[in-house]
């Protein structure tokens, strides 16, 4: 977890692969659905654009068929989902606990640099400005909170997210090794 623009999907994409787990990523699962203009990415098309979350109903029934694929049975990394208390809640009734729950903590104006950055290189067209602020306040109402839930849980391992990617990809495996006892 962490806030936009912290780098989830990069540390996401390398700690899986350090693990020899999928990641899965909501986030780029629906930029696909909306780049192949399929009727799911239709339908969130302006969700997405505008910074909106999607709703509960299409995440959740997307992430829990991707769970149930054969690739996850040894283990899943999870980038993007959940973000709301329902999708929290979602899988608990699966039975589906996180062993830890990384923290990217990063300062607010390095991460609207870092993004502002990445939609002029990515060209992703949910990165306008307008649309960097409000997922910004999105991710603090919905997506904040549930760090408490999992901090009462005991689950949270903080990371400093500030670093190169190599710095902070060795920071999460130095963290979940002590916390895992790998
Ligand atoms: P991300 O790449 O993780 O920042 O996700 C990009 C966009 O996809 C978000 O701003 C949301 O519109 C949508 N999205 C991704 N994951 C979720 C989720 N778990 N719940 C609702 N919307 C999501």
């Amino acid at each position: 977890m962490g806030p936009p623009g912290a780098g989830k999907g990069t540390q996401a994409t390398g700690i899986a692969a350090h693990y020899g787990i999928p990641a899965i990523s909501t986030g780029s699962i629906f930029r696909q659905n909306v780049a192949d203009q399929t009727p799911l990415g239709l339908q969130i098309k302006s969700l997405m654009e505008s910074g909106e979350y999607v709703p509960d109903a299409l995440t959740v029934e997307l992430v829990s068929e991707r769970l149930s694929r054969p690739d996850c049975a040894n283990g899943w990394l999870l980038d993007g989902f959940p973000r709301t208390l329902p999708q929290v809640m979602t899988l608990d009734d699966a039975g589906l606990f996180a062993d830890a729950v990384i923290s990217l903590v990063c300062d607010t104006e390095v991460l609207v640099a870092r993004m502002l950055h990445r939609a002029e290189v990515e060209g992703r067209p949910d990165d306008n400005e307008a649309t960097i602020r409000h997922r910004f306040e999105v991710y603090a109402a919905q997506t904040d909170p549930l760090l408490e839930v999992y901090h009462a849980r005991g689950v949270v391992v903080d990371i400093d997210g500030i670093g190169s990617v190599e710095e902070v990809s060795s920071r999460i495996t130095a963290a979940l090794d002590a916390k895992l006892g790998h």
